[in-house]
């Protein structure tokens, strides 16, 4: 980064997990038995876990604290109003529906939303997202821009929406069959990319000519926020906290899953500003996750994700958490090995299409890839390429990504810098050992979110 002083850690470690490291036979074994998919890997048999930062955040003392304030009453709950309050106070939206974690707020604003036949632009699909969305009877449309699908391209704000791309599809469609277009900040599956407050307003202003909403996934809006803080002129000396609550300004709605940005373990929210979708959406609520004052979280859990709010949009805790991240890509970037470039928020995403050019992607280089990452160090990732693609859901066939992924996304606050190094050094071991990698085949493919369930069998 353009600092020069170490990104390290604002906080020192008061209690500790141990983790253990099982033989390479053991682990040969232990994917053997998980059909190749790390998702069905058990922790235990897992030495660092990058898997995913969903959930898997260390929360502070003073989160921990939170939990003995848990008021779990059925209705009406303490730890509600002061999560509503530190949602107003930090995003600015009016009214929030709290949901078990973030699918289910996406569940609820696209039945909400969505009519069988509408198209629903967004940057870039992702998973839980556009399966909701389609769910409904809606189509999602890829509006980022090109460079987004371009690893190697530096452009600094790849997850920018196309306008010219947006435009002509609503005046392809006509406004009346876009609901909204969703807007995620630190686009998950173009590798951690932010989106440019400019490109943003741009945004708002299209769809305000036109009559349509923005709802915002703003799973990752803080650290998207620092990048914007790094890398867009005119925002140096905001704070992270200002540009986060500049972001929520400009959309209607927004889903959150607070296991990422909010340092909790479950947990999210819909939040909304129009009053009549609000009482909707606790009606709804109601049904699939329970009364609009809990929405599927006990009241301990909501006391901690007000005080994750809080803690996730401090400049040093975002500063250190996205350190971390740079300082592993940099790290694996420097022994010559593909990644995605510039480097993500959340995770160092390694590119399997030119780590493993001898392997077509019928033969699932990324999941391949993070199977044989497993097998030589303990370290799991997770595919994002094909398998997570799908198939398309008129024709059946596989959808080709352009991006061919496996992605090492880092715990907020867990690991060390040691563990970094470790990671660094079993990629390259991987990477000079890439030619003995032969690819995988599936064996069982489940109907819905394939990667999650999915078993394999080595080529
Ligand atoms: C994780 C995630 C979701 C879904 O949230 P869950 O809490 O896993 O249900 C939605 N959007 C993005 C960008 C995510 O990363």
């Amino acid at each position: 980064m353009q600092n020069k002083r170490s990104w390290a850690e604002p906080y020192k470690i008061k209690m500790v997990e141990p983790v253990r490291m099982i033989t390479r036979e053991q682990r040969q074994k232990a994917i053997e038995e998980a059909g190749y998919n790390t998702f069905l890997l058990r922790s235990r048999d897992v030495y660092i876990d990058l898997l995913t930062d969903s959930g898997t955040s260390a929360m502070s003392d003073r989160q921990w604290a939170g939990m003995m304030l848990g008021d779990e009453a059925y209705a009406g709950s303490e730890n509600f109003y002061h999560l509503e309050e530190v949602i107003r106070e930090y995003y600015g939206y009016t009214y929030i529906v709290p949901t078990h974690q973030g699918r289910a707020a996406e569940h609820i604003i696209s039945q909400l939303m969505i009519k069988e036949g509408d198209f629903v632009p967004g940057n870039m699909y992702f998973t839980t997202t556009r399966l909701h969305q389609e769910l409904a009877g809606g189509t999602f449309v890829d509006v980022i821009i090109d460079e987004a699908h371009d690893p190697e391209n530096q452009h600094p704000f790849k997850a920018n929406i196309d306008l010219q791309k947006l435009e002509d599809l609503i005046k392809e469609k006509g406004p009346e069959r876009i609901p909204y277009v969703t807007v995620s900040t630190s686009v998950n599956m173009a590798g951690g990319q932010p989106i440019s407050l400019e490109n943003l307003r741009q945004v708002r202003q299209l769809c305000n000519s036109y009559g349509i909403k923005i709802v915002h996934d703003m799973t990752r809006v803080a650290e998207n926020a620092w990048f914007i803080k790094q890398r867009e002129p005119g925002f140096e000396n905001w704070t992270v906290a200002a540009i986060v609550k500049e972001i929520c300004s400009l959309t209607d709605a927004a889903t959150m899953s607070a296991k990422k940005d909010a340092l909790v373990n479950i947990g999210g929210f819909l939040a909304l500003n129009d009053e009549n979708l609000y009482n909707l959406a606790c009606n709804m609520v109601v049904v699939y996750e329970g009364l609009h004052t809990y929405g599927g979280m006990a009241g301990r859990d909501m006391e901690a994700l007000a005080i994750g709010i809080t803690e996730s949009v401090q400049e040093d805790h975002i500063r250190a958490r996205v350190g971390q991240v740079q300082y592993l890509g940099e790290k694996i970037k420097a022994m010559g090995i593909p990644i995605v470039e510039p480097i993500g928020s959340h995770g160092v995403f390694l590119d399997a299409k030119r780590i493993l050019p001898h392997l077509s992607q019928d033969k699932l280089p990324a999941q391949s890839l993070a199977a044989a990452l497993y097998l030589d160090a303990g370290i799991r990732g997770m595919e994002r390429g094909v398998v997570s693609s799908g198939r398309n859901k008129d024709t059946g066939e596989h959808i080709y990504p352009k991006l061919e992924l496996v992605r090492l996304t880092i715990p907020r606050r867990v690991y060390t810098q040691a563990h970094m190094d470790v990671v660094a050094e079993s990629v390259q071991a991987v990477y000079e050992e890439r030619e003995a990698i032969t690819g995988l085949n599936f064996v069982y493919e489940p109907e819905y979110l394939r990667f999650f369930q999915s078993r394999f069998a080595v080529i």
